[in-house]
């Protein structure tokens, strides 16, 4: 079979730093992959709060974190990098191919090539903590969820929360006005979420039962109808008519086999680079929530991966061209 194509950069996870290291690469003329373990763009903005407003990015006083996400999406279109979706990115190894040394990065059944690497891959890939109760399995998807990716489902329903912390808060705020009825159980009677999101919650109607738990989930016909939940100190128990269920108990993030690639981390969440974002790899770079500069502490933010993808991207073409300036010049003065 023959090697695929050669890129010139692949970044592997599509975050906002992934997402736009491709849209610095492309201002740079690389050709560029980028490569997601879930099925679509945006990383934790996408999966853990797409509908929560944002207020710290430059030149937006406030937007929802999944139009930045489209916004990001609809900048990097410009440059037209090809985008790999449902692909989590297990092995990375040294190989030759074409005669010129290069960077193998192996999924389960692919393999992609390439002259240098951004990771890009935040606090990894992610997966939400699940309850092992009755019924859930059975209807997940179909009116109980994980995830919130689309509020529809959510239009005119009654709705049961299980969960204490930001995600369970924000999503009683803000499917308030879209669901009939929500109801929110929690197993302690401390919260986890933002004090302001809590003082919003207790002003609205929506009951807020702590110490109660999730016991079973009644449906017929692919359609939840109920859930039973019990006092977890007086085991009370109580059924609610709901029609649909969110859990909300938090994720677990991996890097997964990416400690195993060589990489010289700082501790065991964060690969250590330099100031121009290089790990200790040859023409491999990390940014964003996954890289640590010099190993201090990284400061997580969505502004601060959008700086280092800048400065990834462009170190990365020096390692293509070694006499190509880092400066890439404004794109002011770009002609598109
Ligand atoms: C609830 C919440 C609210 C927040 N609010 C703000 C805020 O208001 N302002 C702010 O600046 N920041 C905020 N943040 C932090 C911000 O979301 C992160 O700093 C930002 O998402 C980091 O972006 P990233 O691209 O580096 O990583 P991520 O967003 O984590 O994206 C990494 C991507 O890489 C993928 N990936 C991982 N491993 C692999 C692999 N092996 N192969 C392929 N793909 C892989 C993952 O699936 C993921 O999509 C918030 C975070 C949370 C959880």
């Amino acid at each position: 079979m023959a090697d695929p194509e050669i890129f010139d950069l692949t970044i592997i996870g599509a975050g906002p730093t992934g997402i736009f290291t491709a849209f610095y690469a492309g201002l740079r003329g690389m050709r560029t992959k980028i490569i997601e373990a879930l099925p679509e763009p945006g990383g934790q903005l996408a999966v853990l709060y797409p509908e929560k407003l944002i207020y710290d990015v430059p030149g937006h006083p406030k937007i929802l974190a999944k139009d930045l996400v489209q916004q990001l999406m609809q900048q990097v279109a410009l440059f037209q990098p090809e985008f790999v979706f449902g692909e989590r990115i297990e092995t990375l190894t040294h190989v030759t191919a074409n005669d010129e040394d290069v960077w193998r990065l192996g999924s389960s059944g692919h393999a992609h090539l390439t002259r240098t690497v951004v990771i890009t891959a935040g606090i990894g890939a992610f997966t939400p903590n699940r309850l092992d109760r009755p019924g859930i399995d059975a209807f997940e998807g179909e009116g109980v969820y994980y995830f919130v990716k689309d509020k529809r489902p959510f239009r005119g329903k009654r709705l049961l929360i299980v969960g204490g912390g930001d995600t369970a808060v924000d999503w009683c705020l803000n499917l308030k006005d879209w669901a009939s009825e929500i109801t929110l159980i929690h197993r302690r009677d401390e919260f986890r979420a933002h004090e302001a999101s809590l003082t919003s919650l207790r002003m609205s109607d929506i009951p807020m039962l702590t110490h109660w738990e999730l016991k079973r989930v009644h449906g017929a016909d692919g359609q939840v109808t109920g859930a039973t939940i019990f006092e977890n100190r007086t085991g009370e128990e109580r059924n609610l008519d709901v029609d649909a269920v969110l859990i909300n108990i938090g994720f677990k993030a991996s890097l997964g086999t990416i400690s195993s690639w060589g990489l010289d981390l700082a501790d065991i969440r964060h690969i250590r680079t330099d100031g121009f974002m290089a790990t200790n790899l040859p023409g491999v770079f990390a940014a964003g929530d996954i890289a640590a500069v010099d190993g201090s502490e990284p400061l997580n933010l969505i502004v601060t991966g959008f700086a280092q993808a800048a400065i990834a991207a462009n170190a990365a073409r020096r390692v293509i061209d070694p006499a190509a300036r880092l400066f890439p010049g404004h794109s002011s003065e770009l002609r598109l």
